[in-house]
């Protein structure tokens, strides 16, 4: 099963994310934790995306892209992926379905996490302060947030025409949360594996 975890910087994507991947095992994706290994790492990667990243702009497409590329190639045999800040426009959405489907995969739900704006400066205020991240200061999370709204929110249409979204209260607690991703891929596997069985199975509800 591929799962997008989709919604604002610090809504807790990538809190749930791990959270996915305790439970089911699926490989955790997340664009924004390679580049920040490419920046420790010291690598020419690093470098050139250092001050983009800091400005709370998008680093490009081709760039992260090839992140994700190489992940999907250097783990063949993972039950499955959670992309986590992956995708964030309409070029890099279009890009991870054809990624996926040339290697006899797709993506199985996008999972909004919804959240309001003016919680999310309050929470980014306390991360800033506990945490010290750059792209975290008010003028960058600003940026980070009208870059959201501009570029990865259209995505929202994308993915509901094709029936793959499914919307949680983000602003519930960690665990309610969970809980609430939880019900939504429990239902997606029964479903799932239901659509695998000869129809007249299906009609009677045997398995
Ligand atoms: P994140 O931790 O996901 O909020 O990402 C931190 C920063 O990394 C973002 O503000 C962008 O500068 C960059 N980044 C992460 N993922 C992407 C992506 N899919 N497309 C473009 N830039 C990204």
């Amino acid at each position: 099963m591929n799962i997008i975890i989709f919604g604002p910087p610090a809504a807790g994507k990538g809190t749930q994310a791990k959270l996915i991947t305790a439970e089911r095992g699926l490989l955790q994706l997340s664009t924004g934790d390679m580049l920040r290994a490419a920046r420790t790492s010291g690598s020419e990667l690093g470098k050139k995306v250092a001050g983009i990243m800091d400005r709370g702009d998008l680093v490009s497409d081709e760039i992260v892209i090839a992140l994700i590329e190489e992940q999907l190639d250097n783990n063949k045999d993972a039950p499955g992926f959670i992309f986590d800040g992956f995708p964030r426009t309409v070029e890099q959405a279009k890009a991870l379905d054809k990624s996926l489907s040339s290697r006899d995969m797709s993506v199985d739900a996008v999972i909004r996490l919804a959240v309001d704006d003016k919680v999310l400066m309050g929470r980014i205020k306390k991360r800033f302060a506990d945490e010290g991240r750059k792209d975290d200061n008010p003028k960058s999370f600003k940026i980070r947030l009208d870059n959201y709204n501009k570029q990865t929110a259209p995505l929202l249409p994308f993915y509901e025409n094709r029936r793959l979204l499914s919307e949680v209260d983000g602003l519930a607690d960690i665990e309610t949360v969970a809980a609430s991703i939880a019900d939504v891929l429990n239902k997606l596997e029964v479903n799932v594996s239901s659509e695998t069985l000869p129809f007249w199975k299906r009609i009677f509800g045997l398995s």
